[in-house]
């Protein structure tokens, strides 16, 4: 391609109060349709806001997170449209001053770290949800999102690839979940971005046109939707046309955007100051009161992983990406004192089950006091390998400690040696064809011999110890 890749992000995080931004209203997802809402957050004439506090201090907490400098004094204005998943024909937000600017979130691009701008951060109220009809006879309305507290994050166009749009908004998920300030489930919608994309040609500082795909609610989609995008937009401008300034909706089944034909296509906002709320100030105080709540942010996380208990940089990038996994991993490293072997775990056996079936195993039974003393076990040689794999898998069914899966099922590694030696004997005599191509210089015998022997002692043998036994057994016949 002959040209460069500019794209910013607009991310919005549902935060997860418990009430809603402006009422007493439940702040949770789901429910029966229309159960969660009153007069204000449907917007009947004559109620009044409130605004929730918690919702300033988990904006301020995010912005703080991501090295945001905190507005002493903000204000909410009114968005307004008309349609029908805001009856009240506006949304509150903070248009002209946002409560958090100037901040900076950085990422790590392979081997290099970037750093990528964060112009603000402002609070908005969300709106309701259309339910289309499949058969085309209707819409229906649920207004139970109506007034659920978000924050909006709009990012410097400072992203020059799909890929990096991609890492940028998993490292603010990240960020998000560790400041518990929201839950981050995309698949229901809590932290969805808009991607704005243009093309520059190649060492030009001339800005292109910008297109804005709205609403894309996961990591790929964020990522093939940029991609298609730039494609599409240079074969606009490599056929001598121009790129026009609009929204697309990304289709992520057909792998295509096309231009919006509805609200977010012909929309003059007409914002003006919100008259029912006061503007909010915010002193020294309760900002430092913030800050010290804060906890380790993933970035130092990793650096600590890295420095005090060696492990590898991706390894240790990769685990404190999920806040949950990354706790198990230090508590499983305190019970077994081995965070060598634990990273390991996580990396293969861990990571193979949250691919297949989801982040939902590290909401199961599996902690990092259980998983620690697993690997307890297989660190002090009492349990094989394959036993420790089979540990995890029944205590994921049952939830049952890992000392009693170990001896129900008897898996601890059989060490007594008359017994081994004994079965070693047993299995060599009966195998007397075996025997003699040992004698007569097939080594492969060797290996013959081991997985029969293995295969009596029902895998619970100690294969160095059973090894030695057996080499000194067949010694003898030399
Ligand atoms: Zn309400």
């Amino acid at each position: 391609m002959n040209y460069d890749i500019v794209i910013g992000l607009e991310i919005h995080s549902e935060l997860k109060t418990s009430s809603k931004i402006f009422c007493g209203c439940k702040n949770e997802f789901g429910g029966e349709p229309n159960t969660r809402c009153c007069p204000v957050c449907l917007g009947m004439p004559g109620t009044l806001p409130a605004l929730n506090k918690r919702v300033l201090e988990y904006a301020i907490k995010a912005g703080l997170a991501m090295n945001c400098r905190i507005a002493g004094f903000s204000k909410f204005d009114r968005k307004n449209y008309f349609y029908p998943d805001m009856p009240k024909a506006y949304q509150v937000t903070q248009h002209s001053l946002p409560i958090c600017y100037d901040g900076y979130v950085d990422i790590d691009v392979g081997y290099e770290t970037k750093r990528i701008g964060i112009e603000r951060i402002h609070i908005e109220e969300d709106a309701g949800k259309l339910i289309h009809s499949s058969t085309g006879q209707g819409s229906l309305i649920d207004y139970n999102r109506s007034g659920v507290p978000l924050i909006e994050i709009v990012t410097k166009p400072d992203l020059n690839s799909p890929e990096e749009a991609k890492i940028l908004l998993e490292t603010i998920k990240t960020i998000l979940e560790y400041t518990e300030v929201s839950d981050c489930k995309m698949q229901e919608g809590s932290l969805r971005a808009d991607v704005n994309l243009s093309l520059r040609p190649i060492g030009s500082n001339t800005p292109g046109v910008r297109t804005e795909m709205k609403n894309l609610n996961s990591f790929r989609a964020v990522q093939r939707a940029a991609q298609a995008e730039a494609e599409r937009q240079a074969r606009v401008l490599d056929s001598g046309q121009k790129v026009y300034k609009e929204t697309r909706r990304w289709d992520d089944h057909k792998g295509e955007s096309l231009p919006m034909r509805d609200k977010e296509e012909v929309m003059d906002y007409r914002c003006f100051p919100e008259p029912d709320l006061p503007p909010v100030y915010v002193d020294e105080d309760f900002i430092n009161e913030i800050q010290a709540s804060i906890p380790e942010l993933p970035g130092m996380r990793r650096e600590r992983y890295i420095n005090q208990y060696g492990i590898p940089k991706y390894d240790a990038g990769l685990i404190t990406q999920n806040k949950v996994l990354a706790d198990i991993f230090e508590k499983a490293s305190e019970v077994c004192g081995n965070p060598k072997l634990v990273s390991n775990w996580i990396m293969t056996e861990i990571m193979k089950r949250m691919n297949e079936e989801g982040e939902g195993i590290l909401h199961s039974y599996l902690n990092g006091d259980n998983f620690g003393q697993i690997l307890l076990f297989l660190d002090k040689g009492d349990i094989t390998h394959a036993a420790a794999i089979q540990v995890i898998d029944v205590l994921l069914e049952t939830g049952e400690e890992p000392i009693v899966i170990v001896e129900r099922l008897n898996l601890r590694v059989q060490r007594d040696e008359s017994l081994v030696a004994n079965t070693i004997k047993q299995v060599v005599n009966s195998n007397p064809q075996a025997l003699d191509d040992y004698i007569s210089g097939k080594k492969k015998a060797f290996g013959f011999f081991m997985g029969k022997i293995m295969a009596e002692l029902k895998g619970r043998g100690d294969p160095s110890q059973v090894k030695e036994i057996l080499t000194k057994e067949l010694q003898r016949y030399l």
